[in-house]
């Protein structure tokens, strides 16, 4: 069997890429080792600002903001961050659990009709010049152009690719898990102690004035640190009860868990995103603890950015030198991201030291630019490619402006729907003409009289045109030189088309 492209691994990252990779009409196939498209379990709580644009970008953001509830829960170290005021349409985080994220992307994926091979696993591959053999569970084989490992954490296609994963070792162990409680605990919520970080609270619950109000029924979320690192087998029920007893002096009766799992502050990231065909991309790339809830957001987005080149190169549009600049945008975003968890997880320890140096923190990040920065860093939307010198837009993303254009009033990200690069002259009509790339970009003339205004930056110079790829990124800003234009329209979309 044959596709253009093959995925591993069906998580958010996997669905997410073969979303992007339909869009431009490339054969792609999912192998999902789960034989049920349901996530048992819970993982991440919910989709920061960056990620809700992404989705606009798609045309689906309104699915998960059907369901999800809005929040301030963007934040660094115990500090949280009130978005309202800055330049998106989603100033907020919105609380979602990833069972139901994952259910959106699945439905997505389904329309765009991406073949699933479900209950599969990969189980290795072979690469030569043309292509790579992917070796399945169950005897088979897929032949593609290209694999990518989005099958997490434990990635066996980062293993077998021979990637290094260098990073961090586990200094603290944490179970989480859904189950019933026999006795209702005083006080639901978080409790630190010198162990470390614990919760307790219905799965069920709104978000009134900005606090969580909890069910007064149904099963219970547990988080408990445990005393020792190191566990290696799959957690019971006995670990979770002990690891209760040891923080609240009691269990609460807990019984009928629906899952166990165990999750750890290692931190380690993969030495390059890319060997030959092979791919990786999400957990696959980059572990480290949630704080701050980065991981699914930024697997979303390697997603996103890896999506729209490979499919260049799949098609003969772009040489493959344009699947190195994947490595070379989202390796620092990666860093950035085990950096800052990293640093969480220090200034969570309960000793009076780190508790005098979170204070600390916590006054800085109370002020006007600190707090904007770090704001912007942990929502996603301050990303920024180094893309060179030149307008502050250059390498960053698109912001959502209502245009007026001959057809009337238009948003941008309305424009990336079907994930085709954009040109957009903001300048007199018909000042541009990149007529040899007209088959790959469209050009849109258009005005737009507000301000332009960047999260963390503040407001820019308006430019006279841009051109946004199809991650909405832009990958260049015109004055009426045109100086740079064609040699960027030919790096990210190809060589111009002979008339
Ligand atoms: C406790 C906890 C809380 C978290 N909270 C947040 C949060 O609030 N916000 C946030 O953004 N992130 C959070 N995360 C992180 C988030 O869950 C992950 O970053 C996200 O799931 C990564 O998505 P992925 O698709 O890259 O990998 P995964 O979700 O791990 O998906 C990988 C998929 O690959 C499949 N697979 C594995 N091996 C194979 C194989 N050999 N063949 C075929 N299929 C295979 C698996 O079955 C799985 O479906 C949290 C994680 C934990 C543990």
């Amino acid at each position: 069997m044959k596709h253009e492209v093959v995925i591993a691994g069906g998580g958010p990252t996997g669905m997410m890429l073969a979303g992007e990779l339909t869009l431009v009409g490339v054969d792609v196939a999912i192998v999902e080792r789960r034989a049920k498209a349901e996530l048992v379990g819970s993982r991440a709580g919910g989709l920061h600002a960056r990620t809700l644009e992404v989705f606009d970008q798609r045309g689906i953001a309104d699915r998960f903001l059907a369901e999800g509830q809005k929040a301030q829960a963007t934040g660094f170290a115990g500090v949280h961050f009130d978005l309202s005021g800055f330049p998106t349409r989603h100033p907020y985080s919105l609380a979602l659990r990833q069972n139901h994220i994952e259910r959106i992307l699945a439905g997505w994926v389904d329309e765009r009709k991406v073949p699933i091979y479900r209950g599969i696993e990969v189980t290795g591959f072979a690469q030569d010049d043309t292509g790579v053999d992917v070796e399945l569970s169950d005897g088979r084989s897929l032949r593609a152009q290209y694999l990518v490992g989005c099958d997490g954490g434990r990635s066996l296609v980062r293993k077998a690719a021979g990637i290094a994963f260098p990073g961090s070792n586990p200094t603290t162990s944490n179970l989480i898990a859904e189950a019933e409680l026999a006795e209702t605990p005083p006080e639901w919520g978080i409790r630190r102690d010198a162990l470390g970080t614990h919760a307790l609270g219905r799965v069920e619950y709104e978000i009134r004035n900005g606090k969580i109000v909890y069910a007064d029924h149904g099963p219970v979320g547990v988080l408990v640190t445990e005393q020792h690192v190191g566990q290696t087998t799959e957690p019971t029920l006995s670990d979770l009860s002990a690891a209760l007893i040891t923080v609240y002096g009691t269990d609460y009766g807990i019984h009928s868990p629906t899952w166990i799992s165990r999750f750890t502050d290692a931190a380690r990231q993969a030495a390059s995103y890319r060997k030959g065909r092979v791919l990786i991309a999400g957990d696959a790339a980059h572990v480290h603890p949630p704080d701050g809830g980065q991981g699914l957001q930024t697997g979303v987005q390697d997603a996103v950015n890896l999506g729209w080149k490979l499919a260049q190169v799949v098609k003969g549009i772009s040489p493959e030198s344009l699947l190195d600049t994947y490595h070379a945008e989202r390796h620092p975003i990666g860093a950035r991201v085990l950096r800052n968890t990293m640093a969480s997880i220090v200034l969570r320890r309960e000793d009076e030291r780190t508790k005098a140096l979170r204070d600390t923190i916590a006054e800085l990040l109370g002020m006007d630019e600190p707090r904007r920065r770090f704001a912007a860093m942990m929502s996603g939307l301050d990303i920024h490619y180094d893309l060179g010198e030149g307008h502050p837009l250059l390498g960053r993303r698109m912001p959502d402006l209502d245009l007026v254009t001959e057809n009337g009033p238009l948003r941008v990200f309305t424009l990336l729907h079907d994930a085709r690069p954009l040109f957009l002259n903001l300048g007199e009509p018909g000042g541009f003409n990149i007529s040899p790339w007209a088959d790959r970009i469209q050009l849109i003339d258009a005005e737009y009289v507000g301000s332009w205004d960047l999260p963390a930056l503040g407001r820019v110079i308006a430019p006279t045109a841009v051109l946004v790829r199809p991650d909405g990124f832009v990958a260049w800003v015109g004055d009426l030189s045109q100086r740079g234009l064609t040699a960027a329209l030919t790096t990210w979309f190809g060589p111009p088309t002979a008339a």
